[in-house]
C-alpha cells in the first residue's frame, strides 16, 4: 500500500509517521522486536489465507507475534517436538495446558514435590472446575497404581525436583502412564533441553518457565509448552482465547538469551559439580543434594539421563538448622538471596520460607526438607569466587 501522491497535511503525515516499510536490501542481524498489535492486509483473500493458515502471516497480537513464533520454533526444535506455544509466564503456559486438556470430572496425578506455583493452580484453581488431583511420591512402589482412577488423564512431573534434586525416572514413569492411557507432562525448567529432552524419554508434553534459564539474567517473564502438533494446537487455542500470550518483548529477550544457553548450562553444571563436592567436605554441612555426586542415591539413573551434566541447582542442609541458615544467608556477599533461579550469577534461596512456605513442618520433613536447607542456583562466575563467598559465609558455623 502506498500513500497518495498529492500533498498531505501535517496532521496526516504525523499520524502515518514511521509506518512505511523500511526500504532495505539488507536484513537486520539481530532479531527485531515486533511491537505491533495489528497487521495490515492487502486484500480479503489475503486475510482469509492468514486466518486459514494457508498464507504465512500475523494478524493480532493476542494470537502471538513473530517474537513468540521465533521462541516457539527454537524450543520445539531443541525439545525435539512437532510444535510449541509461548505464553506470558511459566504459570500461563501450564494453566493453558491444564485448561486445554482437562474437563470437569477429570483426574490428575502429580508429583508431590512439584513447584509451588503449579501446586497452587492444582489445589486452589482447578478443583473449582471439577478437576481432581492426587499427589504421589512417584518413587514409592505402586504409587501410580494406587492413585489411578477411571478418569485419570494427566501425570505431572519435573525432571529434577525442588529443592532436594530427586531425579525423576522419566522412562519408567512414562511407560507406566502410557500403559494406563495417561498423558505425561514434564516441567523442564531446572534442566533445560541442553541437558535433557523429556519427549525422548517418553513424555507427551514438556514445559518451561522461560523466566529462569532461557533469559538467564532475571529479566524475562515467560513460558513455553512443547509437544505433538495436535496437543499444542489445543493448548494454543486456550492461550489465545484466555488472552495469556503476553507481549512481544519477553519472548524477544528469551530468544536472545537462548543463544548462550548451551554454554551457560555447561559452565553452571561444571561449577555446581565443584561446589557440591566442596560443600560435602564442610563440617557445618550435614548433607548435599546434587545428582552429580557419587553420594546421590540415584547416581546411576542420573548418569543415564544426564550424560552432559546435572545443571546448576543444588541444595544442602546446615547442621545448625534454621538459625544457621539465616546467619549463612545474611553473611553471603557475592551470592544474592533471591526467590528465583537460573541467573548467570549464583543465587541462594531458603525453601522453607520461600517455595515451600505454606507446606506444614511434617510434610516438609517427609520431603526431606529440614529447617537448615539452603538451595543454590549456581551461576557462570569463576568457581573460586563462588567457593570463597560460601567459605566466608560458612565460617563461624562450626560443625
Ligand atoms: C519459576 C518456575 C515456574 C513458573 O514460572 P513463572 O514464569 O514464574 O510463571 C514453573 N516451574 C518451575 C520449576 C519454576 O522454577
Amino acid at each position: 500500500m502506498e500513500l497518495p501522491d498529492r500533498p498531505l497535511a501535517p496532521a496526516t503525515r504525523l499520524a502515518h509517521a514511521g509506518r512505511a516499510a523500511t526500504p532495505s536490501a539488507t536484513q537486520p542481524v539481530a532479531p527485531p522486536l515486533y511491537q505491533s498489535v495489528v497487521y495490515r492486509f492487502d486484500s480479503l483473500e489475503q486475510l482469509d489465507g492468514v486466518y486459514a493458515g494457508t498464507t504465512p502471516g500475523y494478524f493480532y497480537y493476542r494470537y502471538g507475534t513473530p517474537n513468540h513464533h521465533q521462541l516457539e520454533q527454537l524450543v520445539a526444535d531443541l525439545e525435539g517436538a512437532e510444535a510449541a506455544v509461548a505464553a506470558a509466564s511459566g504459570m500461563a503456559a501450564f494453566s493453558a495446558t491444564a485448561l486445554g486438556l482437562l474437563a470437569s470430572g477429570d483426574h490428575v496425578i502429580a508429583d508431590r514435590s512439584l513447584y509451588g506455583g503449579t501446586y497452587t493452580v492444582l489445589t486452589a484453581e482447578l478443583p473449582r472446575f471439577g478437576v481432581e488431583v492426587s499427589f504421589v511420591d512417584p518413587d514409592e512402589p505402586g504409587a501410580l497404581a494406587r492413585a489411578a482412577r477411571p478418569r485419570t488423564r494427566l501425570l505431572l512431573l519435573e525432571t529434577l525436583t525442588n529443592p532436594t534434586l530427586r531425579v525423576t525416572d522419566l522412562p519408567r514413569l512414562a511407560t507406566e502412564a502410557h500403559a494406563r492411557g495417561w498423558l505425561v507432562c514434564v516441567d523442564n525448567t531446572f534442566t533445560t533441553p541442553c541437558l535433557i529432552r523429556p519427549l525422548a524419554h517418553g513424555a507427551d508434553l514438556v514445559w518451561h518457565a522461560a523466566s529462569k534459564y532461557f533469559g538467564g539474567q532475571s529479566q524475562v517473564l515467560g513460558g513455553v509448552v512443547a509437544g505433538s502438533r495436535a496437543l499444542i494446537e489445543r493448548v494454543r487455542s486456550c492461550v489465545i482465547h484466555l488472552g495469556i500470550a503476553g507481549g512481544a518483548f519477553d519472548p524477544w529477550l528469551a530468544t536472545q538469551g537462548l543463544a548462550t544457553l548451551a554454554l551457560r548450562m555447561e559452565r553452571c553444571s561444571q561449577n555446581a559439580q565443584r561446589v557440591a563436592a566442596w560443600l560435602e567436605q564442610q563440617p557445618a554441612v550435614a548433607r548435599v543434594h546434587y545428582p552429580g555426586l557419587a553420594s546421590h542415591p540415584q547416581r546411576a539413573l542420573a548418569e543415564r539421563l544426564y550424560p552432559d551434566g546435572c545443571g546448576g541447582m543444588l541444595s544442602f542442609e546446615l547442621r545448625g538448622g534454621q538459625a544457621a541458615a539465616i546467619a549463612f544467608l545474611r553473611r553471603l556477599r557475592l551470592i544474592a538471596f533471591v526467590p528465583s533461579l537460573g541467573d548467570v550469577t549464583t543465587t541462594a534461596a531458603y525453601p522453607p520460607a520461600m517455595s515451600h512456605r505454606n507446606v506444614p513442618p511434617d510434610a516438609l520433613a517427609a520431603m526431606g526438607i529440614g529447617p537448615g536447607l539452603v538451595r543454590l542456583s549456581i551461576g557462570i562466575e569463576a568457581v573460586e569466587d563462588i567457593l570463597a563467598d560460601l567459605e566466608q559465609a560458612l565460617a563461624g558455623e562450626g560443625a
